[in-house]
């Protein structure tokens, strides 16, 4: 389970400050599948970031499980993050970027790192490519071993900004049912940012709605349709009038 508590983050110098993120509460439950949408600059990957660790929060609570994170390093918080470009290392091949992690952050023996790698490669159909450098990797090659990178640190929560929006629309369409079913079958809680109307609406267990830094609506994607809290949820989701 991650619980985010009156979540604020400010950027900038008094004078001119941007309220990024504002009094943000969003609850997932463990296993669930959360999409975060919203147009661009609503603070998105703001909140990410901040669950992440890469932003240092103004005010508010983050916790995974019973563990209250919200001023944990980023190494010591279980989980792992996706982005859009991948940000795998050139030089390193497939199966050295889905090990480097591990070896640098934890004790886990060589062999143990192997099997997590091998586990993952499987599942994730990508065997014959972990000797392979990004560079010859096709763009849904590379974000699968990105997301192997991510599986095998067996974290609590993954994080994933925009992964698919790299990707041409039939790989998306395909990569959004693997997705899906990668993370029941791992049954590990996800928080999902895209601004894709249509992953928003197939993706989701439950959507949450930003504008501006702020919540508008937290539901199913039925609910979010059908029943909009306000007029940018109804224009925004593209409700029935
Ligand atoms: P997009 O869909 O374009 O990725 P987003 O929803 O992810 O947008 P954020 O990147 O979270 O939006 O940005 C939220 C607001 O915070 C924006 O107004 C942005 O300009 C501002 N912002 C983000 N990062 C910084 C930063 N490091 N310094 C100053 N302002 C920032
Ligand atoms: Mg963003």
């Amino acid at each position: 389970k991650i619980e985010i508590n009156n979540l604020t983050k400010v950027f900038g110098k008094s004078g001119e400050q941007i309220v990024a993120v504002r009094d943000l509460d969003l609850t997932i439950p463990d296993g669930d599948f959360l999409v975060l949408v919203g147009p661009s600059g609503c603070g998105k990957s703001t909140t990410l970031r901040c669950i992440a660790g890469l932003e240092t929060v103004i005010d508010g609570t983050i916790t995974i499980g019973d563990q209250d994170i919200t001023d944990a390093k980023p190494k010591s918080r279980s989980i792992a993050m996706v982005f859009q470009n991948y940000a795998l290392y050139p030089h390193m091949t497939a199966q050295e970027n889905m090990s480097f992690g591990l070896k640098m952050t934890t004790d886990l023996s060589g062999d143990e790192i192997s099997r997590r790698v091998q586990d993952a490669a499987a599942m994730l159909g990508i065997e014959e490519l972990l000797g392979k450098k990004p560079g010859s990797l096709s763009g849904g090659q590379q974000q699968r071993v990105a997301l192997g990178r991510a599986i095998v640190r067996e974290p609590e929560a993954f994080l994933m900004d925009e992964p698919l929006s790299n990707l041409d629309a039939k790989l998306r369409t395909q990569m959004r049912t693997e997705l899906q079913d990668l993370q029941q079958k791992l049954g590990i809680s996800t928080i999902y940012v895209t601004h894709d109307q249509t992953e928003a609406m197939t993706m989701g267990d439950k959507i949450a709605i930003l504008n501006h830094g702020k919540l508008q609506q937290l539901g199913t994607p039925l609910e979010c349709y059908y029943q909009p809290q306000n007029q940018f949820v109804a224009g925004f989701i593209g409700s029935p009038s």
